[in-house]
């Protein structure tokens, strides 16, 4: 019988009563190996009843006190890794390394979440006015939503409910309907760690599910992570609502190469971030932009033999590169773009399209593509891809080279490979991109930075995890006292001012 996939509500698994399922696939074999339960709005409004009452309880306990469970579920996160990496490689198709990076990721947020009483702390000011003393206090919102997506199913609920639970909030959890039994593991294992039931939720679903997050009065906060259109529904939807949202979208992220770069460095870090995970990150790096002729050149002839014995296989194979992508559909799209970009006449120096993994025919494997001449004017260098393709936009100076993720739609990350200090610090500086790497080919910033991209990356302005992630989660109060109270100057009609 096909593995049914339920939610996990109020510390329990509960079984779905819509009647709707999604299919969930084993990417390898191209097999349906489970069903996972798609939520009824009443379903989601019964999780947010959950959450609203494990809330009052929750926001009570002392923040180290909470701090205290997050310590005890990172431990039994770790202890729990091989069987989370697994669950995660059998879903969403990334080698078993790869998937513990994405789960380790999450984990460097948990560790971020357990200093969180430290960000928490107010202000103070002593004899703001005669015997006046001002303070403020972080306090949490209350219930509080997550809309994850497929391709960091263990990282990015982390990002979320890591920082919202330490503050204090309970928190719900819509994990992408392609690749749910991870966040489902880390909610039994955040009970296990001693999180009171209802603290942690997980509702699985699809649009439905996530209409009756962004419109259920309860719900105070919805952080997203996802392509650019939902993003911006979510943002808009949400925020009609009266809900602070933050929602992260798409990306396309340029790699410029001056000519001063070090190219075995850059070969290097183009293939890893290119290609791992089959290009299924939105901190890949699916454009390198080369500055100059000669470095063009250079760049096609070293990355054509590197692309062309990339080593695709199952995602447990531990000699594989990146393993197959996510979905059958995911992977025509991406062929689709392939299609277009050749019509479009860039030249696809190495063609992955017709690869085929012996044994695993079904599987949704592709070859790595690698693309020259692409120009900013084609569709395929204008959407975001999401696959194993890297293209080639060359560039004459600098400026131009700068010009080219700058005025991209999407604006997550950009890298420069330069030994050259001045023209790194001045495209650090300028560059319209929120996350900027300096020889660095993922500069995804350390859980105690934030994570956020600009343009159709981000909606919202409030980025993820750190400090921001805190004044997300959190709501300020500031409190104006007199003690004592005795003295008396009458009524005052006047604004008071500091005068
Ligand atoms: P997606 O937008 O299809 O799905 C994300 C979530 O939205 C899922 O939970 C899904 O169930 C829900 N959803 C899908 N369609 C919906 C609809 N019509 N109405 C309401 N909810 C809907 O994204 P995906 O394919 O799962 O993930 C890949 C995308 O996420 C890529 O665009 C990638 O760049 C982006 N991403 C961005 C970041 C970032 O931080 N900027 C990080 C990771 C992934």
């Amino acid at each position: 019988m096909t593995r049914q996939i339920n939610h996990f509500i109020n510390g329990k698994h509960v079984d779905g009563t819509s009647g709707r399922t999604g299919d969930v696939f084993n990417p390898n074999t191209g097999e349906v190996q489970a069903k996972v339960a798609l939520a009824s709005a009443d379903e989601v409004r019964n999780a947010v009843a959950a959450a609203q009452n494990a809330f009052t309880e929750w926001s009570a306990v002392n923040p180290q006190r909470r701090a205290r469970v997050l310590f005890e579920f990172k431990h039994l996160v770790e202890k729990d890794m091989d069987h989370l990496a697994e669950l995660l490689s059998n879903e969403h198709g990334k080698v078993l390394a790869d998937s513990k990076g994405d789960v380790q990721r999450g984990l460097e947020v948990i560790e971020f979440a357990c200093g969180v009483p430290h960000l928490m702390k107010g202000e103070y000011t002593e004899g703001a006015g005669p015997g006046i003393d001002v303070y403020s206090m972080r306090q949490p919102l209350g219930v509080v939503a997550g809309i994850t997506p497929f391709n960091f199913p263990a990282m990015i609920p982390m990002w979320m409910f890591g920082v919202a639970i330490a503050c204090g909030n309970t928190f719900i959890c819509k994990p992408s309907e392609k690749d749910p039994s991870v966040p489902m593991r880390l909610a039994e294992l955040m009970l296990d760690a001693g999180a009171p039931a209802g603290v942690l939720n997980v509702v699985n679903g699809d649009k439905e599910a996530v209409d009756a997050i962004l419109t259920d009065p309860r719900i105070h906060a919805v952080s997203f992570v996802g392509s650019s259109a939902i993003a911006e529904y979510i943002y808009s939807t949400g925020t009609a609502h009266g809900k602070r949202v933050q929602a992260m979208g798409g990306a396309k992220n340029h790699a410029i190469v001056m000519p001063d770069a070090d190219m075995d460095r850059v070969v290097d870090d183009l293939i890893g971030a290119g290609y791992g995970s089959a290009g299924e990150r939105c901190m890949a790096l699916p454009v390198a932009v080369p500055v100059g002729q000669e470095v063009g050149d250079e760049l096609v002839s070293r990355l054509k033999p590197r692309v062309e014995s990339l080593t695709v296989g199952v995602s447990t194979d531990p000699d594989a590169n990146y393993g197959p992508l996510v979905t059958k559909e995911h992977m025509a799209k991406v062929k689709g773009f392939v299609d277009q970009g050749v019509k479009e006449g860039a030249e696809l120096v190495v063609d992955g399209r017709d690869f085929q993994l012996q044994g695993y025919e079904n599987g949704n494997f592709m070859g790595g593509c690698l693309f020259d001449k692409v120009t900013p004017d084609m569709e395929s260098y204008k959407e975001e891809i999401f696959g194993p393709v890297v293209q080639i936009v060359r560039a004459e100076s600098f400026d131009e080279a700068m010009a080219l993720p700058s005025n991209h739609q999407y604006g997550n990350g950009v890298a420069i490979y330069t030994q050259d200090g001045d023209a790194a610090r001045e495209f650090a500086s300028r560059v319209n991109v929120g996350m900027v790497g300096v020889n660095v080919p993922i500069p995804v910033p350390l859980a105690y930075h934030t994570f956020g991209g600009w343009k159709r990356s981000a909606f919202g302005g409030i980025n993820q995890h750190g400090p921001e992630g805190v004044r997300f989660f959190t709501k300020i109060k500031t409190v104006t006292s007199r003690w004592p109270t005795g003295v008396r100057s009458g009524s005052d009609f006047v604004i008071p001012t500091m005068k």
